[in-house]
């Protein structure tokens, strides 16, 4: 494992680092899994902030692997940074780009908030329908190589379930515990 990577169980609400992940929808505005706990943790300024986004930079929705910061309200965290993951396996042979650039673009909003830790939910491995081994290959493949040029990036990856933290490290090659 990077030193730089961590891995735990929990909910993300509750992480203290400058910036934990949505794993949203392009609309923006809500939804079911981690998206509606995050709402829910953060409260309505979270909504108020997206419609803004929609608004001024978005009408449309936000597209499959972009990412979008706005506050995270309430939650000990700084900012949540929006990103929409691919939905399996109707982006086709598209999924595994589509879901690198969630990684990707989220760590370089990060980076552009002057952040020093960021949180990940498994984006797409829920709803979404992501094979879970496919999209943690992606997300440690991805983290790993922004660490190359961002060394005092400490990144986490938060599951809600203990299982899903064994699927992820079996999957990168590294023995659960
Ligand atoms: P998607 O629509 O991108 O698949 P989901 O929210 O359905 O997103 O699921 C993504 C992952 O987030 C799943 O592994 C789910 O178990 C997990 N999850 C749900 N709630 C939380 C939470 N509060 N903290 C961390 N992970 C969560």
């Amino acid at each position: 494992m990077h030193p730089n990577i961590t891995l735990k169980t929990g909910d993300i609400t509750k992480e203290h680092v400058c910036a934990i992940v949505n794993a949203a929808n392009s609309s923006l505005m809500g939804g079911g899994g981690v998206d509606g706990a995050i709402h829910r943790a953060g409260g309505s300024t979270i909504l108020e902030a997206c419609r803004k986004v929609r608004a001024e930079s978005y009408p449309n929705g936000l597209p499959t692997g972009e990412a979008v910061a706005t506050t995270a309200g309430k939650m000990p965290a700084k900012y949540v940074i929006h990103t929409v993951g691919p939905i399996y396996p109707g982006c086709g042979d598209r999924c595994a780009a589509l879901l690198a650039s969630s990684y990707a673009n989220a760590l370089k909003t990060a980076q552009k908030l002057q952040c020093k830790d960021i949180a990940f939910p498994a984006i797409s491995t829920g709803i979404y329908g992501y094979p879970k081994e496919e999209a943690a290959k992606i997300a440690y493949k991805i983290s790993k190589a922004f660490l190359e040029d961002n060394p005092d990036m400490k990144i986490y990856f938060i599951f809600h379930k203990q299982s899903d933290k064994e699927i992820f490290e079996s999957a990168i090659g590294v023995e659960s515990n």
